[in-house]
């Protein structure tokens, strides 16, 4: 300001201007411009939200409105243990990388001084300095100026300008470089703070897009192959894998970037006290390493390439650690802290849809055994109801023939055995006939003799044949609007059976002087009759609801078998299990339907049951 004053004040008039003065004015020119491109320079870059880009056109724009020779951007790295050349440019191809170029934070370089100091260095003659070392490889350079790029108090990196000339930067060309400096370390940082803004959104991205795909598979191979190609564009790679720990060795079950033989794909790796498998494990953490070779818990695999960076992230699930996510590259230290916690949202979600594919697999291989042992005790009942039906016919024929001798029929106590005998031998067929109408029912060989009859008349006989039973246990039993139902087309004998078991069931159940109701009602949708309801209810003990599905499989019985008195139409007498898996069999044969409401069981308040049983018409 003061010097434009000066310029400017025309209080002394027809002075003409000496030489010193058109000095001034071409300095001042030559600043404005500076101060100019500076300026425009400054807008250019800020609006560059792509770190790359900005720092390739920053150093690209640098050197050629202020006629440098090399000018460069290098990077302090996160653990601030070495700086990166991340852009440079010089005035012509001299072979130099532009990129990449390390300096560890302990050499001694001006680059390194002005990232500790935070100030500006000036080096005027390189000649004489000492610390000029890192681009011996560009010819002809003898002054330095490296500004700090700073982010408040701290250092991010600096701006390396190198010139040809000696002493060539003047202190107004620091002034303006260094504003320049300034907002380039702003720009810098707001393209930091976008691509992490991006990475983070791309995180997102990929882990619903995860979530989204390894929902959609059990198969533990496929789901692993998944996890590596999701990564894969969130952290960079050269080799990934999938490890899950089987007893004491981690076996590879999904692998990008191994060579392609058999030896990668049946990888098994031992797990040794102290090495990295075993310490993840142990702490549930990731691992990074910079440098394996550097790592006493690694033992590299001879026949794979060496790759010296190493993270290992822990697939964890109901806190137990299955197994790893394995990534390597090729030079040191290409994993940061950051990307472990990356790789680690992965692998939250992976190691969750991993257990779902093994608990999966455990259920299917189970359940396989089930089936298997189920289709054995089918066939055991099917056999042995078979061998005993036939001597069973000939106990009862040669009883009932011996109970009509004379010498039997008017000796009372011969009689009165015999008749027990007989019971016990209808019981017993009624219950081998019933388990062969369950593995009927089972293996659906159910036929059905389907003709027009009324739900009304099978209750009826059903009645009669328990009227002694009825009248015995003091229970009285209603059949109300059953009679109204229209004829439906099913198999009489089946459902006889069907209902048989439902009435014999709520006289079993319910204690003496209850009763038992049949109701029935008929079923319409859009004004057609399309089925009947009947429903078979009874003042008994009730059912608690979490036995409601149970009670319809075979063999089920509630509480203890052991201790079940059997008997018909006794209170509580038990029967083999069977007769409600035949009534369902028998029921959805006839694509109709069998359920049951009850509040609860309990035997002194009678809370009761109501079967429905659902027939089309
Ligand atoms: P069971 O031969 O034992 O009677 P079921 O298949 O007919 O076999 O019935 C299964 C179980 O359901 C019975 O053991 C009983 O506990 C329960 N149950 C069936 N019907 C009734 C009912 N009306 N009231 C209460 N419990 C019932």
């Amino acid at each position: 300001m003061e010097n434009t004053q000066t310029l400017f004040d025309d209080t002394e008039s027809n002075v003409s201007m000496d030489q010193q003065t058109a000095a001034q004015i071409e300095g001042l020119t030559k600043r404005v411009t500076q101060l100019e491109s500076g300026s425009q320079l400054a807008r250019q870059i800020m609006s560059i939200l792509d770190l790359d880009v900005l720092l390739a056109q920053a150093v690209d724009l640098i050197r050629t409105q202020f006629h440098h020779y090399f000018v460069g951007v290098w990077l302090v790295s996160d653990k601030r243990d070495f700086v990166t050349l991340q852009a440079g440019t010089s005035h012509d191809d001299d072979g130099v990388p532009r990129q990449g170029l390390r300096i560890p934070m302990t050499a001694s370089s001006s680059i390194i001084k002005a990232c500790k100091r935070g100030v500006y260095e000036l080096v005027d003659n390189l000649a004489s300095s000492l610390d000029f070392s890192r681009l011996t490889l560009l010819a002809d350079v003898h002054s330095e100026l490296v500004l700090p790029l700073k982010e408040g108090e701290r250092v991010i990196g600096v701006l390396d300008i190198l010139c040809r000339r000696v002493s060539a930067f003047a202190p107004s060309d620091v002034e303006i470089l260094q504003t320049l400096a300034g907002q380039l370390a702003v720009a810098i940082g707001n393209a930091r703070r976008y691509g992490a803004e991006q990475n983070r959104r791309r995180l997102a991205e990929s882990l619903e897009q995860s979530g989204r795909e390894l929902s959609s598979s059990l198969d533990l191979h496929e789901m692993s192959e998944r996890v590596l190609q999701v990564l894969a564009p969130v952290v960079s790679y050269e080799r990934g894998s999938v490890i899950l720990q089987n007893n004491d060795s981690m076996r590879i079950v999904a692998q990008h970037g191994f060579p392609d033989d058999a030896r990668a794909k049946a990888l098994v790796i031992p797990i040794r006290p102290g090495d990295v498998y075993e310490q993840i494990v142990a702490s549930g953490r990731p691992l990074l390493l910079d440098d394996v070779t550097r790592d006493p818990g690694w033992s590299q695999v001879p026949w794979l390439a060496l790759h010296r960076s190493w993270l290992g992230v822990p697939l964890v699930a109901k806190d137990k650690v299955l197994g790893i996510i394995s990534l390597t590259r090729r030079e040191v230290a290409a994993f940061s802290p950051e990307d472990a916690t990356l790789v680690s949202a992965f692998a939250g979600q992976a190691a969750i849809a991993l257990e779902n594919a093994r608990l999966y697999n455990e259920l299917s291989s189970a359940y396989q055994t089930l089936e298997r042992l189920d289709k054995t005790k089918a066939d055991f009942i099917e056999i042995a109801a078979h061998e005993l039906r036939t001597p069973l016919t000939v106990i009862k024929t040669y009883t009932q023939m011996l109970r009509s001798r004379p010498e039997v029929k008017f000796d009372e106590l011969s009689a009165k055995f015999l008749d027990g005998v007989l019971t016990g031998t209808n019981r017993l067929h009624r219950i081998v006939n019933s388990m062969l109408d369950v593995t009927k029912i089972e293996s659906e060989t159910l036929k059905l003799h389907k003709k027009s009859i009324q739900v009304f008349d099978i209750i009826e006989k059903i009645k009669l044949e328990f009227e002694d039973a009825l009248k015995e246990r003091r229970l009285d039993f209603q059949v109300a609007t059953v009679e109204l139902l229209p004829l439906i087309f099913a198999d009489g004998e089946l459902l006889y059976k069907a209902f048989y078991n439902l009435i014999v069931n709520a006289i079993k159940y319910t204690p003496d002087g209850g009763s038992i109701r049949v109701d029935g009602k008929i079923l319409v949708a859009d004004k057609d009759v399309t089925g009947v309801e009947v429903v078979v209810s009874d003042t008994g003990i009730g059912i608690d609801p979490e036995h409601h599905r149970m009670i319809f499989e075979k063999f089920y019985q509630m509480g203890e078998v052991a201790v079940h008195s059997s008997g018909l139409t006794k209170f509580k007498g038990g029967g083999p299990g069977l007769g409600l898996a035949i009534a369902k069999g028998i029921i959805l044969a006839h694509e109709g339907n069998l359920w049951v409401e009850s509040d609860a069981y309990n035997e002194r308040l009678c809370p009761g049951s109501r079967f429905y049983v659902h027939l089309p018409v």
